[in-house]
């Protein structure tokens, strides 16, 4: 499952005078495998994999749902490090990332204690629960990958309820805007919901025919807090029915007014104003804590050798990619959760390949 972070990885061609087409350049395969890394850490965010997030509160992270805990019925979520403790070769149903959660394990909803933190309250008030708790996502409320194998494609997650939908499922085809030419989006159900959004959708949605313009931070925030008191609302909705699509930074031109303030409280999205909310900004962190990565090891490494200026690897970099595809293959069949450890664990492996391919450099001419 892919949360709408549109095309991430530019690979920029360091060498331009090297034409070769079946080759790629040391820089390439270290970016490629960054992303790749970046990928498979990102939905981790910073998250510990040895202490519960309990005590930490209300927060976002990844969550987890044990089924062989939980019977039908039962919602309940747990984090990463529950999931590797607690839950270890439990039936576990990977829930991305949920905002404003605390861990479940061990509370009312579970038979046992919690094993790294047995002190909890029975419950906890504030967390959201949705299908996919159950397993399944979208309008549709089918699990995915479906095993029926019908709607596999792209989902993308609502930026308010954060069940997850499929494209397909988002609207009619003669109306849903191009993939890739909004930031977020907002379910049918939510902005049925939240129906003031519909003002702002007048200016800050998507739709098929507007034009993939860049939206320039509106001078209207700087007047904001010139005179705090002054709503900033447009006026007229939009249409009043379907899901939204929104333009980046949609979120920061919301009028933060105190009758709109009030406004976002009644609807319970008061998240909406918080810059730090959107998965993005999660990921973004993540990625941040991350220890130095293979890409920037690499990096140095490139820039302390002198004339290297080309590396026929694709061969080897495919045959890379196929690993470690095969060695979350396993994870995924054990029922198991891949942990950070595991993911440095495949790359440091990776290492003397690619020691061996730097010392048979190809030049251009
Ligand atoms: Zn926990
Ligand atoms: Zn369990
Ligand atoms: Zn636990
Ligand atoms: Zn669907
Ligand atoms: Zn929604
Ligand atoms: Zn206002």
């Amino acid at each position: 499952m892919e949360s709408q972070r549109g095309s991430s990885s530019s690979t920029e061609r360091a060498v331009d005078d090297c034409e070769d087409e079946n080759s790629v350049t040391m820089l390439d395969v270290l970016q490629e495998e960054n992303q790749l890394e970046e990928d498979a850490n990102a939905v981790l965010g910073a998250a510990d994999d040895k202490n519960c997030t309990y005590i930490q509160g209300y927060m976002r992270q990844a969550l987890y749902a044990c089924k062989t805990c939980c019977k039908e019925g039962i919602r309940a979520g747990i984090c990463f490090a529950c999931s590797l403790h607690c839950h270890e070769g439990h039936e576990l149903i990977e829930l991305y990332t949920k905002r404003q959660f605390k861990c479940d394990c061990g509370n009312s909803k579970f038979g046992e204690k919690c094993s790294l933190n047995p002190v909890k309250s029975e419950s906890n008030p504030e967390n959201k629960y949705n299908q996919n708790f159950d397993g399944v996502y979208c309008t549709c409320s089918r699990p995915y990958p479906d095993p029926e194998g019908l709607d596999n494609d792209e989902m993308l997650q609502c930026a308010i309820c954060e069940d997850w939908y499929h494209t397909k499922h988002l609207g009619d085809s003669e109306t849903r805007p191009e993939e890739n030419s909004y930031d977020e989006i907002v379910c049918d159900a939510c902005m049925k919901k939240a129906s003031f959004l519909w003002s702002y959708a007048s200016k800050f949605a998507v739709t098929k025919d507007s034009k993939k313009e860049e939206t320039t931070q509106n001078d209207e925030n700087v007047e904001v807090e010139d005179s705090s008191k002054k709503c900033t609302m447009p006026e007229t909705p939009a249409k009043t029915e379907g899901c939204c699509f929104w333009v980046e930074g949609w979120r920061s031109a919301l009028c933060t007014c105190e009758k709109c303030k009030m406004v976002y409280k009644e609807n319970e999205v008061e998240f909406l104003l918080d810059p730090t909310d959107s998965v993005q900004a999660y990921e973004e962190a993540g990625k941040a804590n991350n220890r130095e990565s293979q890409y920037e090891k690499g990096m140095k490494a490139l820039a302390s050798l002198d004339h290297v200026q080309q590396v026929n690897v694709i061969e080897e970099y495919n045959n890379m990619k196929e690993r470690l595809k095969e060695y979350l293959q396993k994870f995924a069949d054990n029922k198991k959760v891949v942990r950070a450890e595991d993911i440095q664990e495949f790359f440091s492996e990776m290492e003397p390949n690619k020691r061996q391919k730097v010392e048979i450099p190809k030049y251009c001419r």
